[in-house]
C-alpha cells in the first residue's frame, strides 16, 4: 500500500481511536500488521520477564504451602514444580523467538489461566484463611494478566473470564466459607476483574494510538524530506528545456573549479548561442522559438559523452557546458559536435512539403584553464564569452576558442583593463559550414 493511503488510513484511525466512548481496538489489517511489527520484539521480551517473575512468586506458594500444611503439602508441591512451573516456563521460553500474535497472546493467557485455576485449586477447601485467601491470590493474577503483562485486550478479556468463572466454580464448592464471605470474595474478585479489564483497554488503546502518532509523524517527516529532494531538483532545473538552469549551474561550477584546482587538471568551458533566434522567434513564433530550445538542449545532451560533463540553460537562447578534466583540444571537438549536431538536426519540426527547412545554428565560444590562485573562474567563463562574441563577428555557426588570462582573485574588475582573449587560430580551426 502506498505511503500516502498508509498515512490516511493512520490519520483516520487516530481521529477515530481519540474520540469518547468505547471504540474498537483493533486496527485495519495493514496497519494492525504494522503495529505488530513494530511491537513483536520489545513485547516479546518484556513478557518473557515479566513471566519468569509471575512463575517465581507463583513458587513462593511452595513454601507457604510446606509451612501451612506441613506434610500433607506434597501433592500442592508436586503439582505447582512438577506440572504447572515445567509448563510455563516452556511457553515463557518460546516468548525469546517472538513467535507470532496470536500464540503469544493464546499460550500467555492459558499459562496464566493454569497458574490461577491451579492456585484456586491448590489454596481453596484446605483451611479458612487459605481458602479466603485464594480470592486474593486470585486477584494478583488477574492484574499481573491484566495490568502488568498487558495482554492485548481480547486475549486479558477472555483469560479475565475464564478466571471469573473458575473463581465461580470453585467458591460454589467451597465448604469452609460462609455465604457471606462467598459473596464477598465474588464481589471482590468481579471488581478487581472489571477494574483491570479497563485499564487494560485504556493501556491498549493509548499504545495504538502511540503507534499511530509515531507512525503519521515518520511518514509526513519522510514526505517532507522528499518534498524538499523535489524542490531542491525543480529549484535547479530549467523548466522548458529540462536541463540545469542558472542557479544549479553557479554551484557546479564553483564544485568543478574547486575540484580542478585540487587535482590540478584541466577545466573547459563552452558557451554556445543560438544565431539568429530573434529572427526564428519573429518569423515563426515564440512557441516554434521555445521548440528550437527544447531540441537544441537535448541535442547538446547528445553531444556530451563523460559522465561528469554538465550543461546548463546559462539564460535566453544561451548555454553553458562544462568538461572537467578535458583540455582544449578535447573540449574543442565536443564544441565541434555541438554545433555540427544542432546544423544538421536544429529544427524541431519537419519541413512543411515544398518549403525549405528553416534549421538553427549555434556559435560556440570555448576557453580552458588549469585553475590555481592566480585565476578565478569567472576569468574563464569571461574567455569563453569573448570568444562566443568573436565567433558571431566572424559569422555565426562557427566554434572559437578564447584563452583565460590569470587575473588575481583580489583585483577588482576593470573596464579599462579588460582581459584579453588570444584567438588561437593556429590550433583551431575556425569551423564554418555554408
Ligand atoms: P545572435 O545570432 O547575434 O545571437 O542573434 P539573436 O537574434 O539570437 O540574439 P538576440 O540577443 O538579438 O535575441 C535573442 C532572442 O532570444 C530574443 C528573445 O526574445 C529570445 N528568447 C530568449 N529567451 C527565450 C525563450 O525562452 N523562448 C523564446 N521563444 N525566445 C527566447
Ligand atoms: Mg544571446
Ligand atoms: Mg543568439
Amino acid at each position: 500500500m502506498p505511503s500516502t493511503s498508509i498515512h490516511e488510513l493512520a490519520i483516520q484511525q487516530i481521529e477515530r481511536l481519540s474520540k469518547r466512548g468505547f471504540q474498537r481496538l483493533a486496527l485495519p489489517k495493514p496497519l494492525e500488521n504494522a503495529f505488530e511489527q513494530s511491537t513483536l520484539a520489545r513485547r516479546s521480551e518484556r513478557l518473557w520477564l515479566e513471566g519468569l517473575i509471575a512463575i517465581g512468586l507463583f513458587n513462593v506458594y511452595v513454601l507457604v504451602d510446606h509451612y501451612l500444611q506441613g506434610g500433607n503439602s506434597w501433592l500442592p508441591i508436586q503439582i505447582r514444580l512438577c506440572i504447572v512451573t515445567p509448563l510455563a516456563l516452556l511457553i515463557n521460553l518460546s516468548m525469546r523467538w517472538s513467535p507470532n500474535k496470536v500464540y503469544r497472546e493464546t499460550s500467555i493467557a492459558g499459562a496464566s489461566c493454569l497458574i490461577g485455576v491451579t492456585h484456586l485449586y491448590l489454596e481453596s477447601n484446605k483451611n479458612a484463611a487459605s481458602s479466603a485467601y485464594a480470592q486474593v491470590g486470585l486477584i494478583v493474577a488477574v492484574i499481573f494478566v491484566n495490568v502488568v503483562m498487558r495482554l492485548q485486550f481480547v486475549y486479558a478479556l477472555s483469560a479475565s473470564v475464564i478466571l471469573l468463572a473458575s473463581d465461580l466454580v470453585f467458591i460454589q464448592h467451597d465448604h469452609l466459607l460462609n455465604p457471606s464471605e462467598k459473596l464477598l470474595g465474588i464481589t471482590l474478585a468481579v471488581c478487581a476483574i472489571s477494574m483491570t479489564v479497563i485499564a487494560n483497554y485504556s493501556i491498549g488503546r493509548e499504545e495504538r494510538l502511540g503507534f499511530l502518532m509515531s507512525l503519521r509523524s515518520e511518514i509526513q517527516s519522510k514526505e517532507l524530506s522528499f518534498l524538499n529532494v523535489e524542490l531542491q531538483r525543480i529549484s535547479c532545473i530549467d523548466s522548458l528545456t529540462g536541463l540545469a538552469n542558472r542557479h544549479a549551474y553557479e554551484l557546479q561550477f564553483a564544485k568543478l573549479w574547486r575540484e580542478a584546482a585540487d587535482s590540478g587538471s584541466c577545466l573547459s568551458a563552452i558557451v554556445i548561442d543560438i544565431d539568429h533566434f530573434k529572427l526564428t522567434n519573429d518569423t515563426r513564433g515564440h512557441l516554434y522559438g521555445d521548440r528550437v530550445l527544447v531540441r537544441v538542449a537535448s541535442l547538446l545532451l547528445q553531444s556530451l559523452r563523460c559522465k561528469d560533463d554538465f550543461a546548463a540553460r546559462f539564460g535566453g537562447e544561451e548555454f553553458v557546458v562544462l568538461l572537467p578534466g578535458t583540455t582544449q583540444e578535447g573540449a574543442m571537438i565536443v564544441a565541434e559536435r555541438i554545433r555540427k549536431l544542432v546544423e544538421v538536426a536544429g529544427s524541431p519540426a519537419l519541413p512543411e512539403p515544398g518549403s525549405h527547412p528553416r534549421l538553427s545554428t549555434v556559435s560556440c565560444g570555448g576557453a580552458s584553464c588549469y585553475p590555481n590562485d592566480t585565476i578565478c573562474k569567472e576569468d574563464l567563463l569571461d574567455a569563453a564569452d569573448k570568444a562566443l562574441y568573436q565567433a558571431k563577428e566572424l559569422g555565426r555557426n562557427l566554434v572559437y576558442w578564447g584563452e583565460s588570462t590569470s587575473r588575481r582573485k583580489e583585483s577588482p574588475p576593470s573596464y579599462k583593463n579588460p582581459l584579453r582573449i588570444s584567438v588561437n587560430t593556429d590550433a583551431i580551426p575556425l569551423t564554418r559550414v555554408d
